[in-house]
């Protein structure tokens, strides 16, 4: 049976490149599985259903809530988002580290169910370079950037409550940084207590002959 899998928040403003570091670091190694969300918000252009969200309208996503299909939701900018529990529960079991990229009050909720859970905040540089790239993306009204700015003062506050503080500059430099997050975070010595008991049991052997 495989060592059971980590699972990670990975939060941060909008343009901050969470959403593109998290899918580099899938494509180059192989025990990461990204958790896709599922959302009330309208596809963006060359977003895909089932890939980068399941697009759901709001009934359907309440009925998620209902059955208890979620392990955390959230409301941002007027619409729904949340976790769906199988996926990432089938992904740990089958010892992948699971990467819920996901906002802070569902962050806040995912910590107080699983104490455990590194909590990783992604930040541009400057909110310059962050209103530039929320700007560049090109995919939303100037009103839109506006808002996801305002929330990021809002987000900002939270940042103290998270483990780790990811300054994306350089993409390559912010995968390599998370990944070294999370090898530290498998050498733990509270994920590592099987591994404890048997040097343990084994030394005594050991010793006593
Ligand atoms: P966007 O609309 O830009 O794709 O995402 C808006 C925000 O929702 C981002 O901060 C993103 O991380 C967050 N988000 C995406 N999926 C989930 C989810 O399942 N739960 C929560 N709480 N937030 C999510």
């Amino acid at each position: 049976m495989a060592e059971k899998g980590i699972l990670l928040i990975v939060s941060g403003f909008s343009g901050a490149g969470k959403g593109t570091i998290t899918k580099a670091i899938c494509n180059k190694y192989d025990n990461y599985a990204l958790s896709v969300s599922a959302t009330t918000r309208a596809p963006r252009e060359m977003e895909k259903n089932g890939v980068d969200y399941f697009f759901l309208m709001k009934e359907e996503f309440e009925d998620m809530i209902r059955v208890d299909a979620l392990i955390e939701f959230a409301s941002y900018q007027e619409n729904y988002y949340g976790t769906p529990k199988e996926y990432v529960l089938k992904n740990l079991a089958e010892g992948k580290d699971v990467i819920l990229e996901i906002e802070v009050q569902g962050a806040l909720k995912v910590h107080e169910k699983y104490p455990d859970t590194p909590m990783i905040f992604v930040t541009a540089p400057s909110a310059k370079v962050l209103a530039e790239r929320l700007r560049g993306r090109g995919t939303e009204s100037e009103e839109k950037v506006q808002g996801r700015l305002r929330r990021a003062v809002e987000e900002s506050e939270f940042m103290d409550a998270y483990d780790y503080i990811l300054v994306n500059d350089k993409l390559d430099d912010a995968v390599e940084a998370l990944h070294r997050i999370v090898r530290t975070e498998h050498i733990k010595a509270n994920r590592n207590s099987r591994l404890i008991a048997e040097i343990k049991s084994d030394l005594k052997q050991y010793v006593n002959g």
